[in-house]
């Protein structure tokens, strides 16, 4: 088949995952020249992944990142949203190597680390991702209840998720109501009792994986004191070159140091970062009472030793804030010891290191759960561009009628959603924000978004409140 055949008949692509790394993957795939069709499947019935359920609900000026993603929508029939499909079970590996000239997988990092220490499973003891989930809104989450009626809290970890929960736990009722967040969850956050966050990072300062823009969020908190012990800021020796090598680091110093030599201003709740703190357990007779840590002292390398020295930190709650990590698709390669898709320049590998024919990877499923949202446009472009390169050397494309995966679908019994029906949920939660004077109310419970996105009335679970 020469060239002419084979642009007369345009390649299938599947996008498995609608969030940032997905949808900048289809705008790389728009921008190549090859005439090229293209589904993004997404287990949600909503776009944008983890712009919707990761970005912290306070950080609405990075969630507007959505007017740029959405953009690969507006090709018509070209590109088509088919949301509410569950990968493995409404659709499989097969089906989509069956279907497709390619499938490209962006399906994030859907589990998270653990601390591995007793005490860890108490009750007041919760990964992040469950609190994250709970006040984005995601529907995983729409069972779950978060008491905070807790007045001190850790939060452990020293990256910016564990900052977002923080900054979130301490913020007044109106800054929540100012956000997108469920109604019950903002009721949650009307009844806090939290005055206190422990934010506890097992290395120093100079370690900490907070970035400066997330780390200044802090200082726009209305009623609330950043607490640093001195002692907690001093460097050794090593710590001074690394700061002057980095500006990064030197911005995210100066600002510690500076709240460190502060006086208190005497604020209704505290975010208390304290470095070089170990949790060794949780304690408690029945849920949390406290956490255990000890005393760590840095090292050259960077890393550090424990000292022996304990103390044990009287909290209510918990959150472990210690990474995300990426979790296997039902038989898709997966390499368990880094917890990604193993792949070269984004052409999937399999168990052998060998390419697999037509599977190709992005985002944190790719390289791990690392960088902001924008890193996952160079990491897209770097995955089609393999695509791109591999489909021209096709002699032909063998990508089915679009028809025939609707098909598939519907004998399934799949219940998948599209563009629009997305577009009528999304409205409907714009003008509910609208009635309260918000930027939007999210319906977290599955069943009343399918309804709403198909239009027909769910009045009893607006506001996700059934
Ligand atoms: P992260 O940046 O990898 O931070 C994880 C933190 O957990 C590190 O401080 C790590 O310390 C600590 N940790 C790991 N294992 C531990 C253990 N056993 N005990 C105590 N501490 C432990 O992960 P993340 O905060 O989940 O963020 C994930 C990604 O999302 C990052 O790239 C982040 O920048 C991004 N993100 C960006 C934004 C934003 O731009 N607004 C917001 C949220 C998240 P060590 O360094 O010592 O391992």
């Amino acid at each position: 088949m020469n060239d002419a055949d084979k642009s007369a008949r345009s390649a299938r692509v599947a996008v498995v995952g609608a969030g940032p790394a997905g949808l900048y993957a289809v705008h790389s795939l728009l921008a190549s020249a090859s005439p090229l069709g293209v589904d993004v499947f997404d287990r949600l019935p909503t776009p944008y992944g983890l712009v919707r359920y990761g970005v912290a609900p306070d950080n609405q000026k990075m969630k507007s990142v959505t007017r740029v993603l959405r953009t690969a929508f507006d090709h018509g029939k070209q590109v088509r949203f088919l949301g509410n499909v569950r990968f493995g079970v409404d659709i499989r590996r097969a089906d989509l190597l069956e279907h497709y000239d390619a499938v490209v997988y962006a399906t994030g990092a859907q589990g998270e680390r653990r601390l591995d220490i007793p005490g860890e499973d108490l009750p007041g003891s919760y990964g992040a991702k469950a609190f994250v989930d709970w006040y984005n809104g995601h529907p995983d989450a729409a069972e779950r209840d978060f008491d905070l009626r807790a007045h001190h809290v850790a939060v452990v970890g020293a990256g910016n998720v564990a900052l977002d929960v923080a900054r979130m736990l301490v913020r007044s009722p109106d800054e929540i109501a100012a956000t997108d967040v469920p109604d019950r969850v903002l009721d949650a956050f009307r009844n806090s009792h939290v005055t206190d966050v422990h934010l506890i990072a097992r290395r120093g300062l100079v370690q900490a994986k907070f970035t400066p823009e997330e780390l200044r969020g802090l200082k726009d908190l209305v009623d609330v004191d950043i607490v640093i012990r001195p002692e907690d800021v001093s460097m050794i020796d090593d710590d001074e070159a690394r700061i002057q090598a980095n500006r990064q680091l030197r911005t995210n110093v100066a600002m510690l140091r500076d709240w460190a030599q502060r006086p208190l201003r005497g604020k209704s709740r505290r975010i208390h970062m304290r470095f070089l703190q170990r949790p060794v357990r949780i304690v408690g007779e029945n849920r949390v009472e406290g956490v255990v840590l000890e005393r760590n002292e840095p090292l050259a390398d960077g890393g550090v030793r424990g000292t022996g020295r304990m103390e044990t930190l009287d909290v209510e709650t918990i959150f472990r804030s210690v990474g995300y990590e990426a979790l296997p698709l039902p038989d898709v390669p997966f390499d368990r010891a880094r917890s990604i898709i193993p792949h070269h320049r984004g052409r999937v590998l399999d168990g052998n290191d060998l390419s697999t024919e037509k599977e190709y990877v992005t985002g944190w499923a790719k390289r791990g759960p690392s960088g902001t949202i924008g890193t996952n446009k160079s990491d897209s472009a770097e995955t089609v561009s393999t695509l791109l390169a591999d489909l021209a050397t096709r002699s032909s494309y063998h990508g089915s009628d679009p028809e025939r995966v609707l098909t598939l679908l519907d004998d399934r019994g799949a219940q998948y959603t599209h563009w629009a029906n997305w577009l009528r949920l999304d409205d409907h939660e714009l003008a509910l924000g609208r009635s309260q004077g918000r930027p939007r109310v999210k319906i977290p419970v599955l069943r009343a978004m399918l309804e709403l996105s198909r239009g027909s009335s769910a009045r009893g679970a607006i506001g996700g409140t059934e």
